[in-house]
């Protein structure tokens, strides 16, 4: 492989392949032993006043979310972003894709910043546009591709989010797979359609075998670094679900043994997971959610509860910390955290903020016209779903 074939794209298109990823911070990036951050932070925050909105992905971490004007999962954010127009700078913590969704979603007057280029997310670095035009070509050889809609998760890139806007696809949401595919099988005719799922095959197989009755032998694995995905042409022709090999670096690491460990410790403690998990672990879950189903059922749980959470720590140790009338532990025995939602922390946000003070705007990030129309298309597609999930 060369250098060009790596997938940098959390430091997008036309920037220096060999620069160190995400350590270019012209000017002064302050300490992290600074004691003055807290007040830094607060005061470029009072100096942009409303041309500044700021917006926190559930998974950051406490030292960010605090100057976050909403928090939110990717798609809401992306949503509460358009929500306001008159906002000059968005300030997204969060990571890449998200900042490109919030980009494609506001006016082009708005300027989305990403506190730190390194924030990227290795599922969405899974499928690059290139593979999934191969993996495309390769469905045309194999006489298939006319049966087949693409159906990108949120967590992808741009030009991800692009090709299924071009092909008669639609993105989804955790929270919105399911009516998704029921969406996908009815663009073709009864019985023929096939859903190529990206990025995450977790998310693909959960919601095909545990919500919409699709049988696991219906569901196969496209291999993007395999001629042909690695699979026969008998195995294409049969499959309902082509779930492309991508996966949460976070969530892929939960494990049943973990789930059985906590059930003979804890009897009657409820497991609650994220559908990104791998699927034998969503087996032995009693809930599986999105990011704010999962708050939602924390939310509601009776008092004296006990819980097991299979998502990002971050968001776990707040839960517990906000409902310390419950008892909530994290599904794994290890520090899990998403290393790249990590990577924004205060200094990187008060420099960000600081320079914007000054009148200048750094690590910007915009999706070209072209990409964004396409990607608008299958967004689009996905707001005119019908609202009710199988899981409502
Ligand atoms: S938690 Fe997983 S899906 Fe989310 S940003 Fe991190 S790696 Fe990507």
């Amino acid at each position: 492989m060369s250098l060009v074939d790596l997938p940098l794209l959390p430091l997008g298109k036309g920037r220096d392949l060999d620069a160190e990823r995400g350590v270019e911070c012209p000017g002064d990036l302050p300490a992290a032993s600074d004691p003055d951050l807290v007040e830094r932070a607060r005061a470029a925050k009072a100096a942009l006043g409303d041309r500044l909105f700021v917006l926190g992905h559930h998974y950051q971490r406490d030292e960010v979310i605090q100057f976050a004007d909403v928090t939110g999962d990717s798609f809401k954010l992306a949503r509460d972003a358009a929500g306001r127009p008159d906002a000059e700078f968005i300030v997204f913590c969060g990571v890449h894709f998200m900042a490109e969704s919030a980009d494609i979603l506001t006016a082009p007057s708005q300027q989305v910043v990403l506190p730190d280029l390194a924030a990227g997310c290795s599922m969405a670095d899974m499928a690059r546009l290139r593979q999934v035009e191969d993996a495309w070509d390769a469905m045309g050889d194999a006489g298939i591709q006319d049966s087949v809609v693409p159906v990108t998760y949120m967590n992808s890139s741009a030009d991800i989010k692009a090709f299924c806007g071009r092909n008669g696809g639609v993105v989804c949401t955790s929270s919105n797979a399911d009516v998704a595919l029921d969406w996908a099988f009815a663009q073709k005719p009864a019985g023929e359609a096939k859903i190529l799922f990206l990025p995450d095959q977790h998310l693909g197989r959960n919601t095909a075998v545990l919500q919409m009755g699709i049988g696991l032998d219906e569901c196969v694995v496209w291999d993007p670094h395999l001629p042909s995905g690695g699979l026969t042409a008998d195995e294409l022709a049969h499959a309902r679900m082509i779930l492309w090999k991508g996966h949460c670096s976070v969530h892929g690491r939960f494990t049943e043994d973990v789930v059985d460990e906590l059930r003979a410790k804890h009897p009657g403690i409820n497991i609650l997971v994220h559908p990104e998990c791998p699927h034998e672990v969503v087996l032995k879950a009693d809930l599986v959610g999105s990011t704010e189903f999962i708050i939602k059922t924390i939310e509601a749980a009776e008092p004296g509860t006990v819980w097991a959470i299979g998502t990002e720590l971050n968001l776990v140790k707040r839960l517990a910390d906000n409902h310390p009338d419950k008892t909530i532990v994290f599904l794994n025995r290890n520090v899990c955290y998403c290393s790249t939602m990590n990577r924004i922390d205060l200094p990187h946000l008060v420099w960000a903020l600081e320079n914007l003070v000054a009148g200048q705007v750094v690590n910007q990030i915009t999706v070209d016209p072209e990409t964004e129309a396409d990607a608008l298309v299958a967004l689009q597609r996905m707001l005119d779903l019908p609202g009710k999930s199988h899981r409502d």
